[in-house]
């Protein structure tokens, strides 16, 4: 297939059901958004093979789909609507065109799922295949959810399972044989769902303080709270949810599920700092208070009633 003819292809695959919000869409010099609220949301992150993701591990439409679902997963992780997609792919001469459809269906698939339009894009040559995903979205009535903002007495909430793509991702390279025991992980670390409906909800609470997803392990997310917030916190590993999958599968290849959890990455949860008094309301969503903020800097975890300092993203080891 030639470039045109690729790039035609593509265009039918992403071509979605029509947003009123989209009023040019693929096929100009540009895309044109109807925002109603005045505010852009905007990321970007890329999805490069080699660094991020291997083909022997994951189907074409996964890499589009996880190139979407990151980027949708940090516009849920400031509380925005997804409004768009915008992905710029390069394309070894050895990748055949159905793969790099494939991965655009992927894409918009997960762009569909989440409200997102894809609105347009570029292709080019590259020595590996990589997709650099941006995503647009609105805050909801002027309101985004930031870093900073996590108080001392605060509540630390986990919007889901933690250590699961970690665990999906080692399932994947080392006990593939072991797939069908594991649909869970491997759909954690494969396809991941960002939680775009709870960063919703979270953004109309008022006593919700911070908003981050979970993207390079709990303990560096959290982190990266604790440092814009200027504050501590201390987490309970017991109320730390783990996916039962997860526990067994951990169990069966000499794993620490719960390092997994504190230190393992692509789980692209959300994690919330809230009031006391959100706390139900946060629980009702589904999430699941892990900790509390604390004025005393740092991170650190109770763990078999003891107090533990945990050093840097990989400084939790299990003893
Ligand atoms: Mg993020």
């Amino acid at each position: 297939m030639d470039e045109f003819r690729l790039i035609e292809a593509i265009r039918r695959v992403v071509r979605g059901p029509g947003d009123p919000r989209v009023q040019i869409g693929i096929g100009d010099d540009a895309a044109v958004l109807a925002v109603r609220s005045g505010q852009i949301v905007a990321t970007t992150d890329a999805l490069v093979e080699g660094v991020h993701f291997r083909w022997d591990l994951c189907r074409p439409t996964d890499v589009g789909w996880k190139a979407a679902a990151v980027n949708l997963s940090d516009i849920a992780a400031m509380g925005a609507r997804p409004l768009a997609l915008l992905a710029a792919i390069e394309v070894p001469a050895t990748l055949p065109d159905r793969d790099v459809v494939a991965a655009m269906r992927g894409l918009a698939r997960a762009g569909a799922a989440h409200g997102a339009s894809v609105v347009g894009g570029n292709v080019s040559a590259g020595p590996v295949f990589a997709m650099t995903v941006t995503a647009l979205g609105e805050p909801v009535d002027g309101r985004v959810l930031r870093r900073a903002g996590a108080r001392p007495g605060d509540v630390v909430l986990a919007g889901g399972f933690l250590g699961s793509g970690a665990l999906g991702l080692d399932l994947l390279g080392t006990h593939p044989d072991w797939l069908r025991r594991f649909p869970t992980l491997a759909r954690s670390y494969r396809r991941p769902a960002p939680q775009v409906d709870l960063g919703l909800r979270l953004a109309t609470l008022g006593e919700v303080h911070a908003l981050i997803d979970v993207s390079d392990g709990l303990v560096a997310d959290l982190g990266h709270v604790l440092a814009a917030s200027g504050v501590g916190a201390l987490l309970d590993t017991a109320r730390i949810p783990i996916h039962p999958e997860a526990l067994r599968y951990a169990r069966m290849s000499g794993q620490d599920a719960l390092a997994a959890a504190l230190s393992g990455g692509d789980d692209y949860r959300l994690l919330a700092v809230a009031g006391p008094s959100s706390v139900p309301l946060c629980e009702s969503l589904g999430m699941t208070a892990i900790g509390a903020i604390t004025a005393r800097r740092g991170l650190a975890v109770l763990s078999g009633g003891k107090r533990v300092a945990v050093a840097g993203a990989g400084g939790w080891r299990h003893r």
